[in-house]
């Protein structure tokens, strides 16, 4: 890295405003690449001009007058041999009606709009000329920048680093040749000053070879520091466990159901993990009620066979306390202890824990956040699994690996890891952000399961709603009614579900009505939760505390309110929680007419239109880009700045096995590369 107090004819004070980019290094400053340019190679007569353009007019100033109504407003005339252009500002300088006079010729720059006298421009760029000045050579790169660091400022910063020396090639030429691609320095060359005759459309749309290959490069970058990880991973040492299932085949001869196809190859694929002496890291993903909590449970009871701990953890006390019911009633008649933890149990029930966790007498834990805490210590951990993976942060994902760690042992130990999650992750992200973890998919849902039915109904017909949730719950179904998100207050949104169960007891007084939210204490939560699975209450008034996992089969009728406020993956997590069951499943997404924005409808029309969770993966990535799906994945992994998972996704495709093939045969070429786009990357995966 060159730091930049070494590049020659860089101000001490340019070099504090591109510090406050971020930027300190030469390295740095060259991968500051522009936003977008302007063409000002060309100059248009005022008569060709198109609305909506951006372009560059030159004439001289006819007429100038600062006007006080609607609002204070410098108005300048500019004419050319072809017509006349209005600018108009509405902040200004003096400086800018001293060089914008009656007779000056100036070049301005900006979008043509439509006017009140004709066409006119809203703070143009505004350059002094005369009729000799020639016009650029290059198209002007526009750069991201920070109040007080000027455009002009940023390009001769930039101008000054691109030297030969600081543009060497990482890569050795078939990497980029084969792709048809530019080598890294006429690349650089090429964004930050491009020719008049570059194709801007290319440019601006990243789709020109040398947007292509920084593109490239960064995602070789990503794909080379994933397989490392990967790599050093398996040099860590973790339990081996031998691959004998005499507790989970007595489990599975219990059971009322047989594995599905695709829930015996998950099986399989862990235990082969398991029985490996460095730790897995196995992501498995299965859509909502799939049936991933069995094949977990499989999982522990290999662990638990050979004398190993397991810790499970979820991300909401009603989600663990779920799981902590359907697991004492698989494994307590296998006559295995297990111990119950989170943040809010009483203090004695909690070190009772917290003992039981120590001296081994607990072989599955399972619990809330409340696991990752200190104090919790395992006699030895050999397998965590984490429910709804995306929930938790890396940071608590390391925690967990930490207390495989006996102390005392001469080598530490790694427990393996196996994370759960519903929200399927499209494919180009799992072969990049996700790139350094294996995954397993379950495919198939169990049989005898009736596809949900989803309705759109828009809110002014809640009547009409009303009548079916009271029909469904007096013919023995059950029903959840979710309340609004309320992103800006939970207050708010609180109030709203305690309005909205006041409600419900009162136009269904024959019917029994029960509000879950949280912010309820843990045992009233259980309580109504308990009630609810019992079927003692018929209808359940919610907010989105129900959205992970809660599994209640005859519940087949949900009704989502405001359900265009609502994420993608929210909404099918939610609708996940009916079709639980045998009984015809539906799930009506009421929506506000007035209220629905653009992006609102987008989403209701996908998850109106499929059931598939990959599908509507697929379709959020497309809707919000990647930073939604990673969830707090993204604190812990390099977002990508360059490359557009979507648009580069045949770059993606390519990096892959070039990344395999320089780890094996080309480090320095590795080396080289990842320190140029590493360093730009403070965020790179600890874990
Ligand atoms: P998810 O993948 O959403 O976590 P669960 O593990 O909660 O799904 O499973 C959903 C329901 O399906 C549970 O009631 C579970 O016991 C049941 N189940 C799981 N596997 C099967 C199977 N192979 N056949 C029938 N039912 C199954
Ligand atoms: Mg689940």
């Amino acid at each position: 890295m060159r730091p930049l107090s070494e590049i020659k004819g860089l101000s001490p004070a340019l070099r504090s405003q591109l510090g406050k980019l971020g930027i300190t290094s030469a390295e740095a400053l060259l991968l500051h690449l522009p936003l977008r340019y302007l063409d000002e190679t060309r100059i248009t007569a005022i008569r060709d001009l198109r609305l909506g353009e951006q372009t560059q007019v030159e004439g001289v100033v006819v007429h100038q007058e600062v006007s006080y109504k609607p609002r204070k407003a410098l108005n300048v005339s500019l004419q050319d041999d072809t017509g006349i252009l209005h600018l108009r500002f509405l902040h200004f300088y003096p400086s800018q009606i001293a060089l914008m006079q009656p007779g000056q010729r100036l070049r301005v720059f900006g979008e043509v709009r439509g006017g009140f006298f004709g066409y006119e421009m809203v703070h143009p760029t505004q350059r002094k000329v005369s009729e000799e000045t020639p016009v650029n050579q290059a198209l002007t790169p526009v750069y991201p920048t920070t109040a007080g660091l000027s455009q002009n400022s940023l390009r001769k910063a930039v101008n000054l680093v691109l030297q030969p020396a600081l543009l060497t090639e990482t890569l050795p030429a078939w990497v980029y040749a084969s792709l048809a691609l530019p080598d890294f320095a006429s690349s650089m060359h090429l964004l930050h000053q491009p020719s008049p005759d570059s194709p801007l459309p290319s440019l601006e749309d990243r789709s020109h070879p040398a947007w292509q290959r920084l593109a490239y490069d960064e995602l070789l970058a990503q794909q080379l520091s994933m397989r490392q990880h990967y790599a050093r991973r398996k040099r860590a040492t973790a339990p081996a466990i031998a691959d004998t299932h005499a507790l989970a085949d007595r489990l599975l001869a219990m059971l009322p159901f047989e594995l599905t196809a695709a829930q015996q190859k998950v099986v399989k694929e862990i235990r082969q993990d398991l029985g490996q002496p460095y730790p897995m890291q196995r992501l498995l993903q299965g859509d909502v009620g799939s049936g991933k909590t069995i094949v977990a449970c499989l999982a522990a009871l290999q662990l638990i066979e050979h004398g190993w701990q397991v810790a499970m953890m979820a991300p909401t006390e009603i989600l663990a306390e779920q799981h902590y019911k359907k697991l004492s009633s698989w494994l307590q008649p296998l006559g295995i202890t297990l111990a119950w933890l989170t943040g809010s149990q009483p203090k004695r029930e909690r070190e009772q824990s917290l003992s039981m966790i120590a001296n081994g007498e607990a072989m599955l834990a399972v619990g809330t956040h409340a696991l990752f805490q200190d104090e919790v210590q395992f006699k030895q951990l050999g397998l965590a699994i984490v429910d709804e993976q995306h929930r938790f942060g890396v940071g608590q994902r390391l925690a967990l690996r930490k207390k495989g760690a006996t102390s005392g042992q001469a080598t530490a130990l790694e427990p393996h890891q196996l994370m759960m999650s519903a929200t399927p992750i499209p494919r180009t992200l799992s072969m990049s952000y996700y790139a350094d973890l294996d995954v397993s998919v379950i495919d198939e849902l169990p049989p005898g399961r009736t596809p949900i039915v989803t309705k759109l109904v828009a809110d002014d017909r809640r009547e009409e709603i009303l009548q079916r949730v009271y029909e469904a719950c007096t013919q023995g179904h059950q029903a959840y009614w979710v309340c609004p998100l309320i992103e800006e207050s939970e207050a708010l949104q609180l109030q709203t579900a305690n309005d909205t169960f006041a409600y419900m007891q009162k136009v269904f007084p024959t019917l029994k009505v029960g509000l879950v939210h949280g912010r309820m204490k843990p045992a009233e939560k259980q309580a109504v939760m308990q009630a609810f699975a019992d079927n003692e209450i018929q209808l359940l008034v919610a907010t989105t505390v129900i959205e992970v996992g809660v599994d209640v089969p005859n519940a087949s009728l949900m009704v989502i309110e405001h359900a265009e406020r609502m994420g993608l993956s929210q909404l099918h997590q939610l609708r996940g929680r009916v079709g639980r069951g045998a009984a015809k499943s539906t799930c009506i997404l009421l929506y506000s007419k007035q209220q629905c924005s653009q992006i609102g409808r987008q989403r209701l029309k996908v998850i109106y239109e499929s059931n598939d969770g990959f599908a509507i993966a697929q379709a959020d990535l497309h809707i919000r880009g990647p930073g939604e799906l990673l969830g707090t994945r993204q604190s812990g992994v390099p977002m990508l700045k360059i490359a557009d998972l979507e648009r580069d996704e045949h770059l993606l495709d390519a990096a892959k096995p070039v990344a395999e093939k320089l780890l094996q045969t080309d480090p320095a070429a590795v080396s080289a590369h990842l320190q140029r786009w590493l360093s730009q990357a403070e965020e790179w995966i600890k874990v």
